[in-house]
């Protein structure tokens, strides 16, 4: 296993659409296994592929490592295939934003189906914090980061705070 450099915004990385995951061999499970690395050293609850400089459709997340046992989860080639009409609003932070909170409305809950590492379908309700991490870490994949979901006046101001 090896810890993976982190990029930050604005790395042109963090703009990018990422390929599906095509077989999952020994490289794909590496790179899952030095993610999670990564992101439980960096004190993250997810960390998505092109934010270690892989434009794949793969993230890990354990959202709730901090309160409990590690869980630690591999979602490839994920895709949501429902999202609740009741919205909530959560103050979101990145890896890839280093002292960046933004406050972004999501849906509260999602279905989302992936792949998991073992190659086998998944699918699963999420709701509470999983929800919202899991949302935030398929929007890099589509490359979108959090400041893409707020308002334009917020999103100025949390810039010019964060190259200040
Ligand atoms: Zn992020």
């Amino acid at each position: 296993m090896a810890r993976l450099d982190i990029v930050t915004f604005p790395n042109p990385m963090l703009a990018r659409d990422c390929s599906p995951v095509g077989e999952i061999g020994t490289e794909i499970r590496s790179l899952a296994e030095d993610m999670l690395e990564t992101m439980y050293a960096a004190e993250g609850r997810g960390l998505a592929a092109p934010q270690v400089a892989r434009a794949l459709r793969i993230f890990v997340m354990d959202e709730g490592w901090k309160d409990r046992e590690p869980a630690p989860r591999v979602f490839i080639n994920p895709e949501i295939t429902w999202t609740s009409p009741e919205t909530r609003i959560t103050p979101e932070g990145c890896l890839s934003l280093p002292g960046v909170t933004a406050r972004v409305e999501r849906p509260a809950q999602i279905h989302m189906r992936w792949t998991g590492i073992d190659g086998t379908a998944q699918e699963e309700d999420l709701h509470g914090f999983a929800a919202i991490c899991a949302q935030h870490e398929l929007d890099h994949l589509d490359g979108i980061v959090t400041l893409d979901r707020i308002d334009r006046q917020t999103r100025l101001a949390l810039i010019e705070e964060y190259s200040a």
